[in-house]
């Protein structure tokens, strides 16, 4: 399968004898079967699995039950990592895709008690990070976040002249990245606003979130052999929620001449749901056109099938609960509704650029969007654009009133694919609270 072909696991009137999995808007319904990886006790060791409803499937609890392609990739699920199933042939994780839908279908309820057993309430399990990420690349594909923060940090020209040409990236730390739910300490910087005559050293006070996409990268690709774009998406193996946490104060001093640095490699938050590209099959739409007068990419950043089904409608959404909010109970407020389908970029073309100077990329590594930001006011995937640059706060429904973020505060970020005639699928939740920085 080359993720964009639809088969039996995406039939709509698929149900499954899990029952919550047929609940109207559930995120994980039969059609979507994320990949996670999870314990039930902090003394067990990590297992990986695959989302169904409100369960989990123990992949390997029942490996017996798989058979053909399928059976190699059920083993390589009694890793405590994803990396030993993502490194196969894109084929065999499709096999495992269409045996686990069989499984778990109505109508095929001979398995159901074999099944049982490996079946864990979410509520009951610790969800880790799935994926041991080996690199970390963060793009920047959003051309209307790319205006809107440039235009807070270069007034007189928001959009440098290569971004039209490339997907703009830099090289960020793998080991920020955190499963969804461990706690972001606010971190100290070098801080100098424009007004100051030197630079001080303390807490960052303009401490932001990014909505984004995460893409990891399936089977690696060959030193000295770029991927074309065509080729892109045998590398890919699924997508999460990414939160790329940025200290902007400590960015603006320290961001030229080579870019971020420790104003975004203290804290990466990802959700602990890896949604398959076989799943979002349905949700590929083409990729966004580009304005009348923009130049074409050179011939290595295109492909015409790419153009026709290179982008992926996902609807992301950032949420915040300050500590007031949690205290009174109060539900978290949306900050934003962003579309993946406005991106300047395809996800094939960052990963035929990332490749395109021979460098290669490995099973695991893990490669953001960018912040998703769209065209509209209610689309903006960043507080740096929401307050603009922090000279307009934000009044909350409680009263409260935000620029940047304040300690206690609680950002989520969720992603809901939608299409007419299919089952929505979703990517669970990518949570974490802000702790005061260290004394
Ligand atoms: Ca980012």
């Amino acid at each position: 399968m080359n993720a964009i072909e639809l088969d039996a696991t995406h039939d709509p009137a698929l149900r499954s004898w899990v029952g919550s999995a047929n609940v109207e808007g559930t995120d994980f319904p039969i059609q979507n079967l994320p990949f996670a990886v999870f314990r039930r006790h902090p003394s067990d060791a990590p297992r990986c699995a695959v989302g169904i409803g409100d369960r989990l499937l123990d992949i390997g609890m029942c490996i017996e039950l798989f058979d053909g392609a399928a059976a190699p990739a059920a083993r390589a699920c009694r890793a405590s990592a994803l990396n030993d199933l993502m490194v196969l042939d894109p084929s065999a994780v499709s096999a495992l895709r269409a045996q686990l839908s069989r499984l778990l279908s109505a109508g095929h309820e001979r398995d159901r008690a074999a099944l049982g057993e490996a079946l864990v309430r979410i509520s009951d399990a610790e969800l880790l990070l799935p994926v041991k990420i080996g690199g970390f690349t963060d793009f920047f594909a959003s051309i209307h976040h790319a205006t809107n923060a440039g235009r807070m940090f270069r007034p007189d020209m928001p959009l440098l002249p290569n971004y039209k040409h490339l997907p703009i990236a830099y090289n960020g730390r793998a080991n920020s990245v955190r499963a969804s739910g461990a706690m972001v300490r606010r971190p100290h910087g070098q801080l100098k606003a424009a007004a100051d005559t030197a630079p001080r050293h303390g807490p960052a006070q303009r401490l932001d979130y990014e909505v984004e996409l995460g893409l990891y990268i399936g089977a690696a690709s060959t030193p000295d052999q770029p991927v074309t774009v065509g080729d892109a998406w045998r590398h890919v193996f699924g997508f999460s929620l990414l939160n790329d946490w940025s200290a902007r104060d400590i960015q603006s001093w320290e961001y030229q001449p080579l870019g971020p640095f420790l104003a975004k490699s203290f804290a990466t938050t990802v959700s602990p749901w890896v949604v398959t590209a076989d799943a979002l099959a349905p949700f590929r739409v083409s990729a966004a056109e580009r304005p009348v007068g923009d130049p074409s990419p050179l011939p290595y950043l295109h492909d015409a099938r790419d153009q026709l089904h290179g982008g992926l409608r996902i609807t992301l959404e950032a949420r915040l609960r300050t500590q007031r909010m949690a205290a009174e109970g109060t539900p978290p407020v949306t900050l934003s509704r962003s579309g993946t389908d406005t991106l300047y970029w395809t996800f094939a073309q960052m990963v035929a650029h990332h490749t395109s100077n021979g460098s290669w990329l490995d099973t695991g590594d893990l490669l953001g969007s960018g912040t998703v930001s769209g065209p509209g006011a209610d689309a903006l995937g960043s507080l740096l654009e929401i307050s603009e640059g922090g000279s307009k706060p934000l009044t909350l429904p409680n009263g409260e009133q935000r620029t940047f973020l304040a300690d206690g505060d609680e950002v989520t970020l969720v992603g809901r694919c939608e299409a007419p005639g299919r089952v929505g699928i979703g990517f669970g939740e990518c949570t974490a609270r802000l702790l005061a920085a260290a004394g």
